[in-house]
């Protein structure tokens, strides 16, 4: 199952990193919520496959080191999410679905 579509009104937000919200439950570091308001990414889903931050034409993400997640020690983290120009490239080439991409 990927990334809810609904966690802007569904979760809460519990603290801020690198400029943007970060939506809970946060339990680190087993559970690390949801980076990002415009460019929302399911730390918990995300497996470091990397394709986001290949597509990405405006470098929205940056790699985030996240030691022992036990799906994948690393994260795209979008710390430029305020960049992203909708053209869903993101959230086309995640195989797991862990992006959500919603204009403000
Ligand atoms: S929707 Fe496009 S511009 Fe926005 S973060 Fe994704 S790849 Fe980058």
């Amino acid at each position: 199952m990927g990334i809810d579509p609904n966690f802007r009104t569904a979760r809460q937000v519990v603290e801020e990193h690198e400029g943007h919200k970060v939506y809970g439950p946060v339990e680190a570091p087993k559970t690390l919520g949801i980076h990002g308001t415009i460019v929302g990414v399911d730390f918990d889903i995300c497996n470091a496959d990397g394709s986001c931050i290949t597509a990405c034409p405006v470098n929205v993400f940056q790699w985030f080191d996240t030691p022992g997640h036990p799906v994948s020690e690393k994260k795209a983290d979008p710390i430029n999410e305020q960049a992203c120009i909708f053209c869903m490239a993101c959230v086309n080439v995640c195989p797991v679905a862990a992006i959500d991409v919603k204009p403000p």
